[in-house]
C-alpha cells in the first residue's frame, strides 16, 4: 500500500483543511446551527467565476494542498456544485462534501459528484434512530434522508464520515451512537463538542467534567473500533490520548501510535486559524466557522496572505500567547484549547477553553479582584477584545454569523 501523504506539523503557510461555506441556505432547522441557516439563497453568494478563483487560491496555498470542504447551509442547494467539485478535483485537490440530511442529496446528484471527482462524503447524524435525530434537527424525515444519503455513498464507494454533535441533548445517545457507527462502513467519525453560537448559543453545553468522560470514552472506543475518530472543537482530545497513552505505554500495553500515523490525518491538532480556515459563503474569511471575525474577503484579499499574515491567524498559531488555564498548560502546542469556544463564552479567544477539565501544574488561578478601597473613584470599563502589541490590527469585525 502506498504511503500516505505527509502534512506538514506547522501549519504557519498551508492550513490541512479548508472549509468553504457555499451557501447559507438549507431546508433544516438545526437547533444548534452555527450558521443560523436560511431558507433561501443569498444573492450576494459567491458566484461560480469567484468559485473557481476561490479554488485556484486554495491550490495555490501550497504542496500537498490542504483537504477542501464543501459545506453550508447545504451545499447540494447550489446548480453549479458538480463544476465545482470537477475544477477542483482537476486542480488536484482531495474534495470532501457535507450535504445536509435533506431530499435535494438524491442518489443520481450524488453519483454525478463522485464522477465529477469527489473523494469523500460527510454526513450528520446526531441520534441512533429518527426520533432522536429528527428532534435535533428539527425536521422530520432528516434521519430517513441522511440514511438515503448514506446507501448512495456506499453503493458509490465513497468514503464515509458521520458527524455527530455532543451537547446535553444528545450526551445521553453516546453509547448507542457508537454501537451506531460499529454498523456502518464509515472511514471517520468525527465527534463535534458543541460551540455556543449561531443557533446553538441557546443550547446547554455538557460540563468540562462530562467532557472528559466522552473523550476517554472515545480514546478507549479508538483501541478497537474499525474507523477512526477525530474531534472537532475539542482539541484536549490530543491531551488525553497523550495521557492515555503514556498510562499504557507505562503498563506495557500498545498504544494506538502506529495505527494513527497509517492514517490521512493531520499530525497534531487543527485548530482555529491553525491548520484550519473558513470562508464564509459571501467570500469572508475567518479561523473557523464557530470563531466569526472576519479578517479579509475572498474577492478582493488573498487567501494565503491572510492565512499567513494576519495579526489574529498568526496569533492563534502562537502558543505562548494563550491566556488563563491554557497558557499556562503543558499541552498546549499540541492541544491550545478550542479558540471558538473560549471567544463565544468570554469575548477572548486567547482566554481559557471552558470545557476542559484539566488543571494544570503551572496554572495559579487568579483570584476575583478585592473590593475597592476607595468607592468615591468611577471604575474603568474595560472592553472585551484581544490582547496584542499592535491593537489596531486586531479590532475585528464580529460578522454575528
Ligand atoms: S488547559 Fe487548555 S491547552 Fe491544556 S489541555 Fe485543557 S484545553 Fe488544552
Amino acid at each position: 500500500m502506498p504511503a500516505p501523504p505527509l502534512f506538514p506539523t506547522a501549519f504557519d503557510q498551508t492550513p490541512f483543511l479548508v472549509i468553504w461555506e457555499t451557501t447559507r441556505a438549507c431546508a433544516l432547522a438545526c437547533v444548534h446551527c452555527r450558521a443560523d441557516a436560511i431558507a433561501r439563497r443569498d444573492p450576494h453568494e459567491l458566484t461560480t467565476e469567484e468559485g473557481f478563483a476561490l479554488i485556484y487560491q486554495v491550490r495555490g496555498l501550497g504542496t500537498p494542498p490542504p483537504l477542501f470542504v464543501l459545506t453550508g447551509g447545504d451545499p447540494m442547494r447550489r446548480p453549479d456544485l458538480a463544476r465545482l467539485v470537477r475544477h477542483a478535483s482537476d486542480q488536484g485537490l482531495t474534495v470532501a462534501l457535507t450535504p445536509s440530511g435533506t431530499a435535494a442529496a438524491t442518489p443520481a446528484r450524488l453519483a454525478e459528484l463522485k464522477d465529477a471527482g469527489l473523494s469523500r462524503i460527510a454526513v450528520s447524524l446526531d441520534g441512533p434512530d429518527a426520533a432522536s435525530h429528527d428532534a435535533f434537527r428539527r425536521v422530520r424525515g432528516s434521519y430517513d434522508w441522511t440514511m438515503r444519503i448514506i446507501e448512495s455513498a456506499i453503493a458509490l464507494d465513497l468514503p464515509l464520515q458521520i458527524n455527530t454533535t455532543v451537547s446535553r441533548i444528545t450526551l445521553p445517545h453516546l453509547h448507542a451512537m457508537a454501537a451506531r457507527m460499529s454498523e456502518l462502513p464509515i472511514t471517520l467519525w468525527a465527534v463535534f463538542f458543541l460551540v455556543q453560537t449561531g443557533r446553538g448559543a441557546s443550547l446547554d453545553q455538557i460540563s468540562a467534567s462530562e467532557c472528559e468522560d466522552v473523550l476517554g470514552y472515545l480514546y478507549d472506543l479508538s483501541l478497537t473500533a474499525p474507523f477512526g475518530i477525530k474531534t472537532t472543537e475539542a482539541p484536549h482530545y490530543q491531551r488525553v490520548v497523550q495521557q492515555r497513552e503514556q498510562a499504557r505505554e507505562a503498563a506495557g500495553l500498545p498504544t494506538r501510535a502506529v495505527e494513527r500515523r497509517r492514517q490521512l490525518r493531520a499530525t497534531r491538532s487543527v485548530g482555529d486559524g491553525n491548520g484550519f480556515v473558513f470562508v464564509d459563503h459571501v467570500g469572508q474569511i475567518c479561523p473557523s466557522g464557530f470563531l466569526p471575525m472576519t479578517r479579509g474577503n475572498v474577492r478582493t484579499a488573498s487567501l494565503a496572505d491572510v492565512y499567513r499574515d494576519d495579526a489574529l491567524f498568526r496569533m492563534l498559531r502562537d502558543a505562548a500567547r494563550l491566556e488563563g488555564k491554557c497558557g499556562a498548560c503543558e499541552f498546549r502546542t499540541t492541544c491550545g484549547g478550542s479558540r471558538s469556544r473560549a471567544y463565544a463564552a468570554t469575548g477572548n479567544a486567547l482566554g481559557s477553553d471552558p470545557l476542559c477539565a484539566y488543571e494544570p501544574t503551572a496554572y495559579v488561578a487568579v483570584p476575583p479582584p478585592a473590593p475597592a478601597m476607595e468607592p468615591h473613584r468611577t471604575p474603568l470599563t474595560v472592553p472585551l477584545r484581544l490582547v496584542t502589541g499592535d491593537q489596531s490590527a486586531i479590532d475585528c469585525e464580529h460578522t454575528g454569523a
